[in-house]
């Protein structure tokens, strides 16, 4: 059925649906609010789950709690009580967009602006890339409220897909992770009203980072559940292929990729989760340890689903099994959310802060 649905490029309402009944969208929502209370922990185990099997599908349900997670940080009590229960009860998707064809990995030169007038915001401006866009009903944008003071002057708000100037550009046609909705978002004088500001006006970029700081640790359970999956059918079909008079299984050099595949999974799940843990002790500043649990775990999907993909040999290369399809998803865990080298660049900078290191 993946691989079906990986061909079609269709979102999985039918899944998300499956999703919502299994109450899974309630996971990270607070119990006040219709959802289960959960953590970063619990979120990851869902997302590993999920990507074990197929990563576009883990992709769009995590995608909604990036657009949920501003909220529940820095949400009034009447937008969380407005949003909140349908998002966990599955009746609506979620989103977060901060990319624009110029602003990537430099965040600070977004130029989406959200002009201050009577009635409200009204924004004007193009995102792109945004996951779950046009399927999800509730958006959370960052814009610049105030184009003079640079990163201090962009502010999130809520933008409901129904609002008048609120549209969607291109479905982008993608390399992996197919199943999920990649879209542009544009805004052509798009009044939201003023209740729709998250936080205050100037936290856009403060509460962008923390979300990532929540977030990252759930790319790196993407990618743990997509090595994990890409080891399973590695083993299952190294047992069963006969090469030699023999399952390829018995070969050593077989063995030790195995083997090899094992320790790096094992290894990134252990960091996840203890990433994961550290978030939900409330612990104050996890953007460096959030950053590694990402990037390991996304280097150790790309490396394991690719050596997988050797084990399975010239089958491994066909569209008529899943291997390929983990290989090309694992790809998009080293990009999203911060690219692997742009997070390492980020680790290196807190290296050279770090006080205690001897000279
Ligand atoms: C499938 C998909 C889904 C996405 N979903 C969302 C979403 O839901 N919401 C959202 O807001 N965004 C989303 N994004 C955007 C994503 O986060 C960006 O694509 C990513 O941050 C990289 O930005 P860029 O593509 O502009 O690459 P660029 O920033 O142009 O980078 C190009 C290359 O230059 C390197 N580079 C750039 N700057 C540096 C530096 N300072 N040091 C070293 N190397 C550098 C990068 O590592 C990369 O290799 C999505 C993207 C994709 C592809």
């Amino acid at each position: 059925m993946r691989v079906e649905l990986d061909e079609k490029e269709e979102f999985p309402w039918a899944i998300m649906k499956d999703l919502a009944d299994s109450d899974l969208f309630r996971i990270f929502i607070p119990e006040e609010y219709e959802g289960l209370g959960g953590g970063c922990l619990d979120l990851c185990l869902v997302v590993e789950e999920l990507s074990r099997v197929c990563a576009g599908i883990a992709v769009s349900y995590a995608a909604v709690s990036l657009g949920v997670i501003p909220l529940l940080e820095y949400g009034t009590e009447e937008q969380k009580r407005k949003y909140l229960p349908d998002i966990a009860d599955g009746k609506k998707l979620a989103a977060f967009a901060i990319t624009e064809p110029t602003a990537g990995s430099d965040i600070g030169a977004i130029k989406t602006t959200a002009e201050r007038v009577k009635e409200g915001y009204i924004i004007n401006g193009t995102k792109q890339f945004i996951t779950n866009g046009g399927e999800a009903e509730i958006y959370t944008v960052i814009a610049l409220t105030d184009k003079a003071r640079g990163a201090r002057g962009a502010s999130a708000l809520l933008v409901e897909k129904d609002t008048p100037g609120f549209s969607f550009g291109k479905k982008e046609k993608k390399m992996g992770i197919r199943v999920s909705s990649t879209r542009e978002l544009i805004f052509r004088n798009c009044l939201v009203p003023e209740e729709n500001l998250i936080g205050r006006e100037g936290m856009g970029f403060i509460i962008t980072m923390k979300l990532f700081d929540q977030s990252r640790p759930g790319i790196g359970a993407q990618a743990v559940g997509l090595a994990q999956g890409a080891l399973e059918a590695a083993v299952g079909y190294a047992r069963q292929r006969i090469q030699f008079g023999h399952p390829i299984i018995s070969l050593q050099a077989v063995q030790h990729m195995l083997a090899d595949m094992a320790i790096q999974v094992e290894a990134a799940r252990a960091l996840v989760y203890a990433v994961a843990r550290t978030v939900d002790s409330g612990a104050r500043n996890v953007s460096e340890e959030s950053a590694m649990a990402k990037v390991f775990a996304s280097d150790v999907a790309m490396k394991v689903t690719t050596d997988a993909v050797q084990i399975f040999g010239g089958p491994g290369y066909m569209r008529d099994y899943p291997i390929e399809k983990m290989m090309r998803d694992a790809k998009i865990t080293q990009i999203y959310e911060g690219t692997n080298q742009v997070l390492r660049n980020a680790i290196a900078i807190e290296l050279r802060k770090r006080k205690g290191i001897r000279e």
